[in-house]
């Protein structure tokens, strides 16, 4: 299976899914006690997941499971630009001015994917696609790349060099070279579909988390919100536990994948704005109502700064993050006005 997502290097995902208790616990506490709680984990588009369906009988939640697997799969098919097969690999080499055709979901994802291009004044960029990859070779070569390289590649991104038309759903590049990569975002809209389709199976709640990127449906037996850990991004451990509800919680970092040239570390996420790949926040935790948003937005505040996001934060209804700097001696950290509501106390 080729990956939507890069496969997580070190630490593996800053984000920790607090999975829920026992079920003999939740029928303590619930009128809903029927619950029969299913899990199951598997290796999917580069990272690992794990899906968890509470449900009325053990056969619903596990068919809730097997649903939500494949709209994973179905996602990762789509929307992978590590595959040529995929509509995105189709795309990429289709030349300047052809119009190609894509799926709903895609063209979904590519139209919130500009939106939130436009919102973030570039910093999230579904077109960057020839940087990453340019960094990527550098990081293999172990040699920056030669500015006139970086002058070239830069031609080729901008997510207005994008055109998309709604009236047939076909997708056209108005340039020659540029490519997509939904790496950014497509993760997150899999947990949306993944939940949706938990549902759907008849899952009365439920949990999705693919490399540590969560979407928590509804809440455990007994009324008891989800409990997400969010992984302490210096030490072993957790640095805060959140408790939700029908929310989507994702983790970007500058540090959480990175090529290393000449011995210094360069994150997997890159500033299309410079070129430069990003240099700002180590740990970036959105929660949103669904995971498209939490999953771009995460990755908008790993490029712009603390004081940039801060500011942009505050006028994205719904949006709330939390910010984690500095080092392991001195922890900084910012969070948005609403971030509190979600973290509890153990
Ligand atoms: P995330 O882990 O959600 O922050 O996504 C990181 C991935 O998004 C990278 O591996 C790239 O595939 C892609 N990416 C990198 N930089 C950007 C950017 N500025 N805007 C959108 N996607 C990006
Ligand atoms: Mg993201």
């Amino acid at each position: 299976m080729t990956p939507v997502i890069r496969r997580v290097y070190l630490p593996f995902a800053l984000m920790l899914a607090a999975a829920a208790g026992a079920c003999r616990d939740s029928a303590r506490h619930d009128d809903r006690s029927e619950s029969a709680r299913y899990a199951q984990s598997r290796e999917i588009m580069g990272t690992f997941a794990e899906v968890t369906a509470f449900a009325p009988d053990r056969d619903t939640a596990q068919r809730a499971v097997e649903a939500a697997y494949d709209r994973l799969a179905d996602v990762n098919r789509q929307m992978s630009d590590y595959s040529d097969d995929s509509e995105i690999g189709r795309l990429n080499r289709q030349p300047a001015g052809e119009k190609t055709v894509v799926s709903p979901e895609t063209f979904l994802v590519l139209q919130r994917a500009m939106e939130i291009a436009e919102a973030s004044g570039g910093a999230f960029d579904p077109t960057c696609r020839p940087l990453v990859q340019l960094w990527k070779h550098a990081g293999k070569e172990n040699r920056l790349p030669e500015p006139e390289a970086l002058a070239d590649t830069m031609q080729h991104v901008g997510w207005r060099k994008v055109t998309l038309d709604p009236q047939d759903r076909s997708v056209a590049m108005t340039v020659q070279g540029v490519q997509i990569d939904l790496g950014g975002i497509a993760k997150g809209y899999a947990l949306d579909l993944a939940a949706e389709a938990l549902k759907q199976a008849g899952a009365q709640s439920g949990l999705v988390n693919v490399g540590g990127d969560v979407f928590a449906l509804g809440s455990q037996p007994g009324d008891r919100p989800w409990r997400i850990g969010m992984k302490h991004p210096f030490q072993p451990g957790l640095f805060r536990t959140l408790a939700v509800r029908d929310r989507a919680v994702a983790t970007s970092g500058v540090q959480q994948r990175f090529n290393v040239i000449d011995g210094k570390r360069y994150s997997h996420i890159v500033d299309p704005r410079t070129g430069r790949p990003a240099e700002q926040a180590p740990a970036v935790t959105v929660v949103a109502p669904d995971g498209l948003t939490a999953d771009a937005w995460a990755t908008v505040f790993s490029v712009l700064t603390v004081e940039e996001g801060q500011a942009m934060i505050e006028s994205l209804p719904e949006i709330e993050a939390m910010w984690i700097w500095g080092s392991a001696d001195a922890v900084q950290t910012a969070e948005s006005s609403g971030f509190a509501q979600y973290v509890t106390a153990e």
